[in-house]
């Protein structure tokens, strides 16, 4: 089953991938997880993805489909991927669409995370990751005592440079003007289920479950 997480900045959209990787047994394809290691190439490619993640605005769909292409091609992650920050515009949901039907795939489910957005700058400004392990933490909603990997015992906690408050509503903008459009395209082949995600991460994560569990029945 391949699975679209979907929802603004901040609305747990990689908390619970990670859940999902570790219950279900899928891959995460985060687009943003793929363009921050791009980003430690520091070519002139990697200097003009970081110029647009900071100014809040969308990387270019070229750049975005070539990076999942890239992955599509792998059949040991075939038919159990959750996208996570993809697609972020129509062009990008309909790609993807065409894509998966050369590799034989399809979506089966997209978790539509619904949140207010009034909480999402403390949960974005909260926000810190493992420089190892890469799990995330929140400084106010699940504080970061120690990760389950025994290899992080020397980690840093890392803040991503791009969640800062300016930046945040910039992204907030792009989010509205083109991505959510996306949810009228998914919505018309009935695969979208809402999820209260304003709850706790672990209210959330059951909320997802019994999703998943109803449509394997
Ligand atoms: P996204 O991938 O959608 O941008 P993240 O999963 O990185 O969001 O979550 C953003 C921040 O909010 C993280 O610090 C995470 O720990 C925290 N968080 C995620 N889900 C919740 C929740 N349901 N309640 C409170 N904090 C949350
Ligand atoms: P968040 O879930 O907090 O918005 P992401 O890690 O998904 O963060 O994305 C960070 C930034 O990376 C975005 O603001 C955007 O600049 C870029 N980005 C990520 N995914 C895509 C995509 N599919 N298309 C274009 N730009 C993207």
């Amino acid at each position: 089953m391949n699975i679209v997480i979907f929802g603004p900045p901040g609305a747990g959209k990689g908390t619970q991938s990670s859940y999902l990787i570790h219950n279900f047994n899928l891959f995460q394809l985060s687009t943003g997880d793929l363009l921050r290691d791009e980003l430690k190439s520091k070519s002139a490619l990697a200097s003009e993805i970081e110029s647009l993640m900071n100014a809040g605005k969308l990387v270019s769909d070229t750049i975005i489909n070539n990076l999942i292409e890239k992955k599509l091609s792998d059949v040991s992650i075939a038919n159990r991927i959750i996208f996570d920050g993809f697609p972020r515009n129509i062009e990008q949901a309909k790609t993807l669409d065409s894509l998966l039907s050369k590799y034989s795939q399809s979506i089966s489910l997209v978790l539509n995370l619904k949140v207010d957005y009034s909480v999402l700058t403390k949960r974005i400004s909260g926000r810190v990751s493992c420089s190892v392990c890469k799990k995330t933490f929140n400084e106010f909603f699940d504080p970061p005592v120690s990760c389950e990997n025994s290899k992080c015992a020397d980690r840093v906690l890392n803040k991503r440079s791009d969640d800062n408050v300016e930046t945040v509503s910039k992204r907030l903008k792009t989010y509205d003007e083109s991505t959510l459009p996306i949810l009228g395209y998914y919505s018309s082949k009935n695969i979208v289920k809402d999820v209260d995600a304003m709850e706790d991460i672990e209210s959330v994560s059951k909320q997802i479950s019994s999703i998943i569990k109803d449509l394997k029945r």
